[in-house]
Parts: structure tokens; C-alpha cells; sequence
């Protein structure tokens, strides 16, 4: 788990009439096109969304984001490693209430619930993250296949980028969802 992993807020409206909500403006935008939150912490490889962890070349142990050295073995020879895009939800719960501001950037008029999660990647590594993709932040399940999106984020400073969160791999979640086998 990295020591330091942001929650990632939703996208803060942006001043216009009531009824407007941002999340629909937004989803016109291609977060893609956008200039990532961080560096380094995701890239677009092929048309889709990938996490930039690090593997260490002593004992394989993934990590995000990138570290310097192994949090398991401690080692040095640490390199960078695109994460796999698909897993399952390993844990997950909703945050009913603004957080803490820093680093929460919305207001607590703009404020809706939202969920997040950790989903379990393949390798060994489990990302902390915004579940998105559906109104209801309380459709998700442990065990659900989930993958990596996305999405606009309104910074404080007003300037629109990119933010990762995850999305189901079915569709939104709800009764019926995940039947699918692949
Ligand atoms: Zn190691």
C-alpha cells in the first residue's frame, strides 16, 4: 500500500445553473487529451489508461506509486512497470461527507457522496482509488471486476487534468452486473 496514496476527489462542479451537474459536462471531455495530475503516474499506452508502478528486479514486488526502493525486500534495483489495467475490487466504502480541505479541492456545497476502493491487480498489488462510473456510489461489490479509467478533475487554480479512478469492467454496478465471463 503506498504510504502516501491520495484520495482522489471527484471533479468539483464548475459555476453554472443548477441542474448541470459537472459529471455531465465532464464525461464530453476525453480525460486522455489531458495533461495527467501527476507525473508519473499514469500514461496512456494504446488508446488505454495504465498505472506507472515499480518492480524490483531483486524479488518482483510491485509497488505504486513508483518507488525508490522495495518496501519488501528493501532493495535498490527498482524499475518502472506499467500495472495491469484490470482486476478485482478488493475493498471498498463511501465517503459521505467533504473531507478534509487540503486535500479535498471541492466545497462542501459541490460535495456528493462518492466511493472508493482498492483494487487487487494482478501481481500482488492492491491501488487505492475513486470508483466511478455510476450515480449510485453504493452499487459496488468485493470481488467485482473493475478497471482503470480516466476522468476530468477541476484543481482549485480552476485548470482541468487528468485523474485516474475505476470503473466496473461490466458496466455500472447493480443487480444483474457481472455475469459476464470474459
Ligand atoms: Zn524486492
Amino acid at each position: 500500500m503506498p504510504p502516501n496514496a491520495e484520495v482522489p476527489q471527484p471533479a468539483v462542479p464548475p459555476p453554472g445553473p443548477p441542474g448541470a451537474p459537472a459529471a455531465t459536462a465532464a464525461r464530453t471531455v476525453d480525460a486522455r487529451d489531458l495533461p495527467p495530475i501527476a507525473a508519473n503516474l499514469f500514461t496512456v499506452a494504446d488508446g488505454s489508461p495504465r498505472l506507472i508502478g515499480s518492480a524490483c528486479r531483486a524479488c518482483g514486488t510491485l509497488a505504486f506509486p513508483q518507488q525508490q526502493s522495495c518496501p519488501r525486500c528493501c532493495g535498490g534495483e527498482v524499475a518502472a512497470a506499467l500495472l495491469p489495467a484490470e482486476g478485482t475490487l478488493w475493498s471498498w466504502t463511501v465517503q459521505r461527507f467533504p473531507p478534509k480541505s487540503p486535500p479535498y479541492a471541492g466545497g462542501e456545497a459541490e460535495f456528493r457522496p462518492f466511493a472508493v476502493g482498492y483494487v487487487a491487480l494482478p501481481g500482488g498489488i492492491a491501488v487505492q482509488g475513486r470508483l466511478t462510473g455510476s450515480d449510485a456510489p453504493d452499487g459496488y461489490r468485493i470481488g467485482m471486476p473493475m478497471r482503470l479509467v480516466l476522468e476530468p478533475f477541476l484543481r482549485r487554480d480552476g485548470t482541468t487534468v487528468a485523474m485516474y479512478a475505476f470503473a466496473s469492467r461490466d458496466g455500472g454496478p447493480g443487480p444483474g452486473e457481472g455475469s459476464r465471463s470474459s
